[in-house]
């Protein structure tokens, strides 16, 4: 594993995390909050928590969610502006699941200015990969806590090691909604890719084997990234 960054707590990394459904880019997304001390900032957590708590949010995101399609844009940037760029807001933070659409992108770009996002990397995984890890994939009803039954089993079948809640499938795990969903990141998320190098922003990390090892190249592909900005 690698050691936290310097900066703690409080960090000021600002990272994108890029990478089709079942990239590992949650897992990853949330080991790099911890070690560059920043908030992990997931629109899909976020929209799932507000499905589950009944909110006008959650019932707003919910049948775009169900199907596999984006929820609108102005929606997820209004969920964005209340949590990043609000009063009191971090300063930095590692999102994950967001940009995914151009629009997405550009709002985003407004809103970060003048600093700006500090890297963005893209997990490259195999599609034949994610099906097979998205099938194996279940999350716990109570706290939300991830698993893979292929690589990062609970210790109990069907229970959460942290909570002992029950572990189930994703609503939006069925095959329709997930080959509607790696469509969709062909069409409006895939094209960020080359927005971002324009921009001299994005690194490219291969995704592929044991989550620690993604890990370490990840860590030091930003390092580096980061380094070179500097
Ligand atoms: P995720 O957990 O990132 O796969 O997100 C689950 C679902 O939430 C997606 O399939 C979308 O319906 C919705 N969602 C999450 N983030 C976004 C976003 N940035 N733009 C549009 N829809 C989103």
């Amino acid at each position: 594993m690698v050691a936290a960054r310097s900066e703690g707590p409080g960090g000021r990394a600002r990272i994108i995390v890029l990478g089709k459904q079942g990239s590992g880019k949650g897992t990853q997304a949330e080991y790099l909050a911890e070690v560059y001390g920043v908030p992990h900032v997931s629109t899909g957590d976020a929209f799932r928590a507000a499905v589950k708590a009944g909110s006008e949010l959650g019932r707003l995101a919910q049948s775009y969610m169900d199907r596999g399609d984006l929820v609108p844009d102005d929606i997820v940037m209004g969920v964005l502006r209340e949590h990043l760029f609000g009063p009191g807001a971090p300063e930095g933070f590692i999102l994950d699941g967001v940009p995914r659409t151009l629009a997405q992108a550009e709002a985003l770009e407004q809103m970060a200015s003048p600093r700006g996002i500090d890297v963005v990397v893209e997990l490259e995984v195999p599609t034949a990969e994610v099906l097979r890890r998205l099938s194996a994939r279940r999350v716990c009803t109570t706290c939300g806590t991830n698993y893979n039954l292929a690589f990062n089993p609970p210790k109990a079948p069907g229970r959460c090691d942290v909570c002992g809640g029950q572990l189930v499938q994703r609503d939006d795990d069925t095959e329709e909604a997930i080959r509607r969903r790696l469509e969709l990141y062909e069409s409006s998320t895939a094209p960020l890719v080359s927005w971002y190098r324009d921009r001299g922003k994005l690194v490219s990390v291969d995704g592929d084997g044991p989550p620690e090892e993604v890990a370490e190249r990840l860590v030091a592909a930003i390092d580096a990234a980061r380094a070179r900005a500097t």
